[in-house]
């Protein structure tokens, strides 16, 4: 069964990238967080080696346990006193909503010697009870962190507005990536990666016509969360 919602999404992403008009590759990211270690090493089985989590301690769990070729994408809230346990486990940080979590980050990395993808994540829906960069404080925010050590940034990641119809958040992925060109444009010296970290079970092949990068894709690979277990 999660062999086949991977064939499926994998399926709808390629069709999404032909009619896509900016883009002409993304990169499934499966995002496993609440699910058991045997539905991850299904997925595994299936050829995904990109899995999202957004709890630290999760992470650690499960990084124990499956094969170390895994590579572990952090997508959640962090707090900067977790950041030392996931530094030198995850491939890239997609949540940094904050200076002083680019901050840490960023010192833990150059402690480990190691180079931190980073994306910085922007409330592109202005919801109140959504973490991230108000969009108008992007290029702001970027220019503060830009030139922290040990730090890459990727690119911009958002999460979109639930919304009945997935149409109505293209202009949202629309409007990300123009801040990312933008941002991309003006740093010409910088290696501001200008990826795009957006899309998921409601929106994402919207997304990927739009230009994403990495979508995180949960509950149409491993069915529904149930948050009370
Ligand atoms: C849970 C989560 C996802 C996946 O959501 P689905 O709707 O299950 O695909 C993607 N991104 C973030 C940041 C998440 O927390």
């Amino acid at each position: 069964m999660i062999k086949d919602n991977i064939l499926d999404v994998q399926n709808n992403i390629k069709e999404a990238l032909k009619r896509s008009k900016v883009s002409n590759s993304c990169t499934l990211i499966a995002v496993s967080k609440t699910k058991p270690v045997s539905m991850l090493q299904e997925a595994y089985d299936t050829g995904i080696r990109d899995f999202g989590e957004n709890k630290v301690q999760e992470i650690l769990e499960k990084y124990e346990v499956l094969p170390n070729d895994i590579k572990w994408h952090m997508i959640g809230h962090l707090q900067t006193n977790k950041v030392k346990y996931i530094i030198d486990k995850v491939c890239a940080i997609h949540s940094v909503d904050s200076f002083k979590l680019a901050e840490v980050i960023s010192k833990e990395a150059v402690k480990h010697n190691i180079t931190m993808p980073v994306f910085i994540e922007v409330n592109i829906g202005d919801e109140e009870s959504k973490f991230g960069i108000s969009k108008n404080d992007v290029n702001t925010f970027y220019d503060s962190i830009k030139n922290l050590p040990n730090l890459k940034i990727e690119g911009l990641m958002c999460v979109a507005p639930y919304v009945d119809t997935p149409e109505d958040n293209r202009q949202h992925f629309v409007d990300l990536r123009n801040i990312s060109v933008d941002i991309s444009n003006k740093n010409v010296d910088n290696i501001y990666g200008n990826k795009l970290s957006m899309g998921m079970s409601n929106d994402y092949i919207i997304a990927v016509e739009e230009g994403s990068s990495y979508v995180r894709v949960g509950t149409d690979i491993f069915g529904n969360r149930n948050y009370n277990v």
